[in-house]
């Protein structure tokens, strides 16, 4: 009799918070291999790969999975590779583009009217290359332990804060027990009406949307809301929008923000699929932004005037709940700067 193979038990129930912890673990940190998992070699792109940028590698499988394999372009892979171009100094690009330096209290930034900017984490489960806080000094900032306290403390002091923005680092790569604590703390200030979670993390591991996930959000008397950040549909596939569906049969309002990057979204075919499949994904998109000038990322921004004529064009073609903002972060500012 041959032999069989061991059974794995379908009902445990650590089963799928084991997984996303895993497949954060297990990212894939070296270039070369990133390359090799979708059939590349180094020779095969028309860009020198950095293995030294002084910003780790950091990219999970599910999100690999999602590339083409074979293809040198695909635009998830650009978003995510160490290339040289990273090392150059290039003028008006800075470690601080937002002057992000002054926090309110620990962990707590301030700056928008209403709302605070909580972060609760000091790493994302995946490295954008062109992230504007790829320099971020976040050991300063996080609030973690007692200082969170002090973070709770200063948002119960401030009767004018009527929403708090989960931010991070990527605030899900806390556990789900550590969110259901902090949300018993926030659910008891009674001038707190909405939470809201910037989060990459379901798109780069669909796992973290977990069912005890989704049970702490719909049982909070705040209006939650979730801000995804999504840069084209390829990023979009049955997993994913299986993994957000449970977010928004828990209620909670699913919105997108992407960036707009060079030779991977610099399209109005590109973005215009993008809307689409995040509409059929529940998700509506709210804001697409100009690059921020951060030192390493200049080869992935586009000029502002070609900027506002992709965002008109897409108002061409789609109806107005399809279009998102086209917006720039200027420090100092109280709110976004809208230009189209
Ligand atoms: C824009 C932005 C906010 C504020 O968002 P609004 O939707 O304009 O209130 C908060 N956090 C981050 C990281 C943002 O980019
Ligand atoms: S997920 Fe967001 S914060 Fe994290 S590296 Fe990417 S762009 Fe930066």
């Amino acid at each position: 009799m041959k032999n069989m193979s061991p059974i794995i038990p379908v009902s445990d129930p650590n089963c799928q918070v084991k997984s996303w912890k895993n497949l954060l673990k297990s990212a894939i940190k070296d270039p070369i291999q990133l390359l090799s998992e979708i059939g590349l070699e180094p020779t095969d792109l028309n860009f020198p790969i950095a293995e030294n940028t002084g910003f780790a590698v950091r990219v999970p499988q599910p999100f690999i999975d999602k590339m083409q394999l074979g293809n040198p372009q695909d635009p998830l892979l650009l978003q995510v590779l160490s290339q040289q171009a990273e090392n150059l100094a290039v003028a008006g690009y800075t470690n601080d583009p937002l002057e992000e330096h002054a926090s309110s209290a620990p962990g707590i930034l301030h700056k928008y009217h209403g709302r605070v900017l909580l972060m609760l984490a000091s790493a994302c489960a995946v490295n954008c290359r062109y992230c504007f806080r790829r320099h971020f000094p976040y050991q300063d900032k996080v609030a973690s332990g007692k200082q969170l306290q002090q973070s709770i403390d200063y948002i119960s002091e401030h009767q004018e804060i009527s929403e708090v923005i989960l931010s991070g680092g990527d605030p899900l790569m806390v556990s789900d027990s550590q969110l259901s604590l902090l949300l018993s703390q926030l659910n008891q200030i009674p001038h707190l009406k909405r939470l809201r979670i910037h989060t990459r993390l379901p798109v780069v591991i669909p796992q973290r949307i977990t069912q005890e996930l989704c049970n702490i959000l719909a049982t909070s008397h705040l209006n939650v809301s979730m801000v995804l950040h999504i840069n084209h549909a390829n990023e979009i596939d049955e997993l994913f929008t299986s993994s957000v569906k449970k977010l928004r049969d828990s209620g909670i309002q699913l919105f997108n923000q992407s960036v707009l990057l060079k030779d991977i979204n610099d399209n109005v075919s590109v973005l215009a699929q993008l809307s689409e499949q995040l509409f059929a994904a529940y998700i509506v998109p709210y804001y697409i932004h100009l690059l921020d000038k951060v030192a390493g990322a200049a080869h992935f921004d586009i000029p502002k005037a070609q900027a506002i004529e992709l965002v008109e064009a897409l108002r061409n073609r789609l109806p107005g709940y399809l279009v998102p903002r086209l917006a720039i972060e200027e420090p100092g500012e109280k709110a976004k700067t809208i230009i189209a």
